[in-house]
């Protein structure tokens, strides 16, 4: 059983989580859970790691390791305080932090991935009817230094131990009671899906729907971990699992729709056409660590020269214009826009495998609302435009019913 931050918000709500627990334990059921932070604290810690980096008018980046430390204490309270509530209950419990699972990360601070959780020793506790109450988002790096597993990494963590233990499923409690077709509060006809493929999950996560953090859907497909996401307010009803694209019946063309604004676009304007030349390009982004997502270049008209554009997310932009502008010589470009006013809307879903037109329909939808597609990118099981920003909402929308997802 994994708790998110809301649910953890404070002593009352972290009893009624307790509740869930020994309820799940009444059933006969061992127990592990995973806990967040309360809800607003690991930004507060953050905060602080920064302030904390200007002393003397310096302004320094923090030193990772120590952003680990200081981040993962949220975590190690939610564990204790839940821990203490399940005892004062009568349920046997004890926490456990990321390095006493342990959970082995690499040594990646800030940013950590999980590289193993041989968690003997909690087992045999959990074995033994002792509830474990891990702390999530943190683990343990090589040389026994605390990392944590980036923003939302408690999904990760939760996933990860469910594997590590066998679990037999993996519930993932959050303030909301699944994974809707797309996010209610842009198109409140959105639909809470009963099932979904990992892979459509995991394209979701990626592309923007912000439920569970991409890795831990990585994580559950590769180990094939039975993950449900429900609500910790509503636990009875409704709820999401994450299962096999088998075990989907009814596969229609689009399952759901992902949007995201962190977007923004870069074109090189009249850059050589000739082999090597996007080699330059993004070779340099590499080595800046920009993520490079969509990418077009042009026809050339001339035969000589050609327009290349792509995205990054809006915190790249910089590091990316950076990396641009000192290899200039090399790229050889003539000159170089950029914008933060485009957005991301994505189509997804595994039936469009076996369902001709799904593009088409995106773009003819798109079109008779009169909104420009200005980049174009495909998988096999999902379709991407960039467009404008101030048109989010209207595509999602109009989308959303096209591919038929609004409830009746
Ligand atoms: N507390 C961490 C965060 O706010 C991890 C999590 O909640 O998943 O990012
Ligand atoms: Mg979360």
């Amino acid at each position: 059983m994994k708790f998110g931050g809301t649910s953890v918000a404070d002593i009352e709500r972290i009893r009624h989580v307790a509740t869930l627990v020994k309820r799940e334990v009444e059933r006969g059921n061992k127990v592990a859970v995973v806990v967040s932070a309360m809800a607003g604290e690991t930004n507060k810690l953050v905060a602080w790691t920064n302030d904390a980096a200007k002393a003397e008018g310096a302004n320094q980046v923090p030193d990772q390791r120590e952003y680990d430390v200081v981040v993962a204490a949220g975590e190690q309270i939610t564990s204790g305080l839940l821990a203490i509530t399940l005892n004062a209950m009568g349920i046997k419990a004890r926490s456990w932090l990321g390095w006493q699972v342990p959970i082995n990360t690499s040594a990646v601070h800030g940013s950590a991935r999980i590289e193993g959780v041989p968690a003997t020793d909690m087992q045999k506790a959990i074995e033994g009817g002792e509830v474990a109450v891990v702390a999530g988002f943190q683990g343990v790096a090589p040389g026994t230094r605390i990392s944590t597993l980036g923003r939302g990494g408690s999904d990760t963590s939760a996933v990860a131990v469910a594997a590590g233990i066998n679990a037999a499923r993996c519930d993932i409690y959050t303030d909301v009671d699944g994974v809707y077709t797309t996010d209610p509060r842009i198109v409140p006809k959105a639909r809470r899906l009963e099932k979904i493929a990992y892979e459509e999950m995991l394209e979701m996560a990626s592309l923007g729907a912000k439920v569970l953090q991409t890795r831990s859907v990585e994580i559950a497909m590769l180990h094939r971990v039975q993950t449900r996401v429900l609500s910790t307010f509503t636990p009875d009803v409704g709820g999401t699992l994450l299962c096999d694209e088998e075990d989907i019946v009814e596969k229609k063309p689009v399952t759901g729709i992902a949007y995201s604004r962190d977007e923004a676009k870069i074109t090189l304007h009249k850059v050589p056409d000739k082999p090597g030349v996007s080699a330059a390009i993004f070779g340099p982004l590499a080595d800046a660590g920009v993520n490079v997502d969509m990418i077009v270049q042009n026809v050339s008209e001339d035969g000589e020269t050609t327009d290349l554009t792509f995205t990054c997310t809006r915190g790249e932009l910089t590091r990316a214009l950076a990396a641009i502008e000192t290899h200039a010589k090399q790229i050889r470009y003539r000159a170089v826009t950029h914008t933060s006013d485009v957005a991301k809307v994505s189509i997804i879903g595994i039936g469009m495998r076996a369902h001709p037109g799904v593009a088409q329909l995106m773009f003819r939808t798109l079109a008779e609302k009169g909104i420009n597609i200005e980049v174009i990118s495909t998988s096999e099981i999902k379709v991407s435009v960039l467009i404008a920003e101030e048109y989010v909402e209207l595509a999602v929308r109009a989308l959303h019913s096209a591919y038929e997802l609004d409830a009746a």
